[in-house]
């Protein structure tokens, strides 16, 4: 429906800016904004679709509407962006939802939940299947619109130091995991630890940690885990889909002139599907050169997802049972993912597993 009249207006601009496009460009307002980003530039492909996207806006508005990007901790604490936004510090951040679980853990349905959606079926739920009508509605709360801004697609179980066979093997294990993959973690005996993405090789060498999980093989190898925790497991149950998003103050979105809002909106898409994109052309590679280092592939046992699943279940159930804001997304949530899933077993898994066998 949203898509449908975005479409719309699309086309509609097309045909003014064809006809009109000098007086456009003389009457609109120069606009300057600036973006938070939660990242830092080392991890290029989370970074990079901001920058990406800024050019796009500039490109679209003949240079007149500037979106300057800064990096995660330049301007703003990484982690508070949302902060940022809705104080009206800077016009618009680029974060994941995820990370203000604190706040309300139904910031998790924009980001990722444990055994949520793939990263089609997430694009899918907001574009399509009501989920951006109830996200809307969610972060108006806060003051902000917000936009799909990206997908890490599965991301992986993480690093382990030692291996991990059965569900008792993760009682006392002390992991870097966070917000909700850390309460369910936790019903699996598992002590999550909040850790800087800076500290966790030297945590992981000294063994003040057994295992952390980060995002996949392209960001991973960078860091260089593998040489102090060479079990590298799949899937990443808690992430399979990690949604990133732009979130833009509603006062200064209003402000916009309607063509404006429009560049910014199609920017949005355009960096949401590339670094999809990104990931899928870079992972592969950077995860050859890791088995290649020697690293130890492993997947976890199937009692270990059917242990994971209900953990999370169970953890959705008590936080629907007193967060009115989570039970509103999670009861349509659970539905979609259902159906979604039934339809993606008859369409995409029997061919997926005959050409993965
Ligand atoms: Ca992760």
């Amino acid at each position: 429906m949203q898509r449908r009249s975005f479409l719309k207006n699309a086309a509609v601009g097309a045909t003014v800016s064809a006809v009109a496009m000098p007086a456009f460009a003389q009457t609109q307002p120069t606009v300057n904004w600036r973006l938070a980003s939660s990242f830092p530039k080392s991890l290029d492909v989370l970074f990079g679709a901001a920058d990406t996207f800024s050019k796009r806006v500039a490109s679209l508005t003949g240079g007149k509407f500037n979106i300057r990007v800064f990096a995660g901790g330049e301007i703003i604490p990484a982690l508070q962006v949302v902060d940022a936004v809705q104080a009206g510090t800077v016009e618009m951040g680029h974060t994941a939802g995820y990370y203000y679980f604190g706040k309300d853990p139904a910031f998790c349905f924009d980001t990722a939940l444990p055994f949520g959606l793939t990263s089609r079926q997430q694009t899918a739920w907001l574009m399509s299947g009501g989920g951006m009508a109830l996200m809307r509605d969610f972060f108006k709360d806060y003051g902000i619109v917000n936009f799909m801004g990206g997908n890490t697609g599965t991301q992986m179980g993480g690093w382990f130091r030692k291996e991990i066979k059965t569900v008792k093997d993760l009682q006392g294990l002390k992991m870097r995991i966070a917000g909700m993959a850390g309460r369910v973690m936790g019903k699996l005996g598992v002590v999550p630890q909040q850790v800087a993405g800076a500290d966790v090789y030297p945590a992981l060498e000294k063994g003040t940690i057994d295992a952390a999980e980060w995002v996949g093989p392209y960001d991973d190898e960078k860091l260089g885990f593998n040489r102090v925790a060479p079990f590298y497991y799949a899937p990443g149950w808690w992430e399979p889909s990690a949604q990133l998003s732009f979130y833009v103050g509603i006062k200064e979105w209003e402000k916009l002139p309607k063509e404006y809002q429009s560049a910014l909106e199609v920017a949005t898409y355009e960096a949401h599907t590339g670094m999809q994109a990104e990931y899928d052309a870079r992972n592969p590679q950077a995860l050859a050169r890791l088995l290649k280092a020697g690293v130890k592939l492993r997947t976890f046992s199937a009692p270990i997802m059917e242990a994971a699943f209900n953990a999370a279940t169970q953890t959705y159930n008590e936080e629907a049972a007193k967060n009115p804001k989570f039970k509103k997304i999670y009861e349509p949530w659970k539905a979609y993912r259902q159906n979604v899933n039934q339809w993606f077993s008859v369409g995409e898994a029997p061919i997926q597993n005959f050409m993965l066998r």
